[in-house]
């Protein structure tokens, strides 16, 4: 079969994205007078029941992270009290400060705050905000320490270590930011080499981060010893729990062996953990915590002399949707301790089910130790291949490189009855369909990591995504 030039490539991916054009009015102006708001809804509505099937049914990797029906009944609920709110007005919405005080400190609690305070050592305590997702507290973070070293180091030329495994938003920040990231690789089981992470400090070092754990592998860096390297040198530490951060705690609740990531090591100085993943909230939000008020202080904006007025804002937004803090709050307030640790039970079992199952197919085999984030490859088949089979299926995964894997981030949506019994049952006949069919070539998005597996010239596939965006905003 002939190789497919860009343009059909681009051509392709255009009708994935666009599938309404053909039954659905597209928009290019403002109607001249309004349409009827029925007509909206009935519109709205039919999208929906398009969209919704493909993640209910718990065939999605992450994406989203709760979804029964009751609990996204409440959270629309608590969204239409507070449709209206912006934090940024404190005078007109002293609840939604309420809510995100409280957020915050019911965050920083499960994730050992306490410690911090009880130190006879430390004259400071844990203080947070609440972000718009797990970039923005990333961002935010890495925005800190550069300003905080700055400050405190006369550092001009900043470096944050970074494990190769460590999410992109590390990656946005040091292109946002200008702050020279060096990449530390993991090793064997998918964990931050400490003796490279060691040799990369320099005296312009700012931060050094780890995950807990990490999106594609699903597995914990040492923290516990990369946390304490940076306190020796008198660097900031990032843990980004921004996955594990609501499910660790009650992990090791449950008899995990979990090695401890929070404010219990002395060297994290900071955690971002996201509300809107297993904090079960509506999407867009997340908490950014740090172990010193004085540290959160490098974070927050204030200006003295704009004919505004006087103008100041904590995070990188200026107005903001309060509704969606109120659904953290409500959401963490309705799930509760027991709740919260009977869903990550469910998660934990049904991840123990699968990494069994992939255990038991001869062609794969798991990367790292990961607990419920399972990342998975083959020496012996195309796994991008298996993922666009198991594409066929109507499993959504989501593929990795470096090396080719697939992952799944189970959520509460794979707790449903059967599901992980089916997912491997499609794994084995994905794995002997694509043996005894090795060359055919595959329609889905497998087939782009293929692709860009197999481009040499850096850049071309950069280009190339950035193609994809300017199609999202294409009429
Ligand atoms: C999801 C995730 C992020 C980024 O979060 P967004 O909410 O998508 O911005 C960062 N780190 C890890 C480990 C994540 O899983």
């Amino acid at each position: 079969m002939a190789r497919k030039t860009t343009e059909e490539m681009m051509q392709e991916l255009e009708y994935s994205i666009k599938p309404y054009r053909k039954d659905f009015k597209t928009f290019t102006r403002l109607p001249k007078d309004g349409r009827k708001k029925e007509e909206i809804i009935k519109e709205m509505e039919a999208l929906n029941a398009k969209e919704e099937p493909k993640w209910k049914d718990g065939f999605v990797s992450g994406a989203v992270y709760h979804g029964d029906e009751d609990h996204i009944d409440f959270l629309n609920q608590v969204y239409v009290l507070n449709s209206q709110s912006n934090p940024l007005h404190t005078d007109v919405w002293p609840s939604t400060t309420k809510f995100e005080a409280e957020v915050v400190a019911m965050t920083a609690n499960m994730l050992n705050a306490d410690k911090v305070t009880e130190d006879p050592d430390c004259d400071d305590e844990v203080g947070g905000v609440v972000s718009s997702g797990g970039t923005e507290s990333i961002l935010l973070a890495m925005k800190t320490y550069r300003d905080w070293a700055r400050d405190m180091k006369g550092i001009s030329k900043p470096e944050m270590i970074v494990p190769r495994t460590a999410h992109a938003a590390f990656d946005k920040a040091s292109q946002y930011f200008n702050i020279n990231m060096k990449r530390i690789p993991v090793d064997e089981g998918c964990k931050a080499d400490l003796s490279k992470t060691k040799d990369a400090i320099t005296d312009n070092t700012i931060v050094i981060v780890g995950s807990a754990p990490s999106f594609p592998h699903g597995t914990i860096d040492p923290i516990e010893e990369l946390s304490e390297l940076a306190r020796e040198n008198d660097i900031g530490f990032h843990t980004d729990a921004c996955l594990g951060g609501f499910i660790l705690p009650w992990a090791a609740k449950l008899g995990y062996d979990i090695p401890p990531f929070d404010f219990r090591l002395p060297g994290v100085t900071s955690i971002s953990v996201d509300t809107h993943k297993y904090g079960y909230a509506a999407k867009g939000s997340s908490v950014i915590l740090y172990r010193s008020l004085e540290l959160r202080r490098y974070q927050f904006y204030t200006t003295t002399d704009w004919p505004g007025g006087l103008y100041l804002s904590p995070t990188f937004a200026g107005s903001r949707p309060g509704a969606l803090s109120a659904t953290a709050w409500a959401a963490m307030l309705a799930i509760g301790e027991e709740g919260y640790k009977e869903i990550a039970r469910k998660i934990l079992e049904t991840g123990a089910k699968i990494k069994k199952g992939i255990a038991e197919i001869p062609e794969l085999y798991i990367l790292g130790d990961p607990l419920w984030d399972i990342a998975f490859s083959s020496e012996t088949v195309d796994i991008y291949k298996i993922m666009d089979y198991m594409g066929e299926k109507k499993w959504s995964l989501n593929g990795l490189q470096m090396p080719p894997a697939v992952h799944i981030c189970l959520t509460h949506r794979h707790s449903q009855a059967g599901l992980a019994e089916k997912f491997i049952e499609d794994l084995k006949s994905a794995v002997e369909s694509v043996k005894a069919n090795p060359d055919k070539e595959t329609e889905g998005v497998g087939r782009l990591y293929g692709m860009s597996a197999n481009i040499p010239v850096k850049g071309v596939m950069d280009a190339f995504m950035k193609r994809y965006l300017d199609l999202l905003y294409k009429i």
